[in-house]
């Protein structure tokens, strides 16, 4: 994936901050109620509990954002696929996923990362076919 920017250690950080009393758990579960609507209507179920409160309620949220995605610009990736089908029409977007917990509303940005045309797989016909090189 191009560009991908994994947000998991700012995420312990924050995890951390909350157990040593540095941040309030007001300051981190504070889901907008848009972003809330969106987890519980078309997020994807995380296999794993709440780092906050526990609870089976994480959902992950992915966002498109991009100067050439125009009006698109910002919604939220629904129906499953939407995404794939963009980077096939626009030339560079980025996605941002979400999680969001549906029981304490604890929000975090997970990740992020570029995706669009430019980014495509070249057809095997346009890759290079010169030997790989061994390494070691
Ligand atoms: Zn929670």
């Amino acid at each position: 994936m191009h560009g991908f920017t994994d947000y998991t250690l700012a995420k312990r950080a924050i995890i951390e901050s909350l157990r040593r009393g540095g941040v309030g758990r007001l300051d981190v579960c504070d889901a907008h109620p848009e972003l809330i609507r969106a987890a519980r209507n078309i997020g994807d179920p995380i296999a794993r509990p709440c780092p906050v409160c526990g609870h089976d309620s994480l959902r992950l949220v992915r966002y498109v954002y991009g100067d050439q995605l125009k009006e698109l610009s910002g919604r939220p990736v629904y129906p499953k696929g939407w995404d794939t089908e963009l980077a096939e029409r626009v030339d560079e977007f980025r996605c941002f996923s979400v999680e969001v917990c549906l029981e304490c509303e604890w929000n975090h940005l997970a990740a992020c990362y570029l995706m669009g045309k430019r980014y495509a797989e070249k057809p095997p016909s346009l890759r290079s076919t010169g030997r790989r090189r061994r390494l070691g």
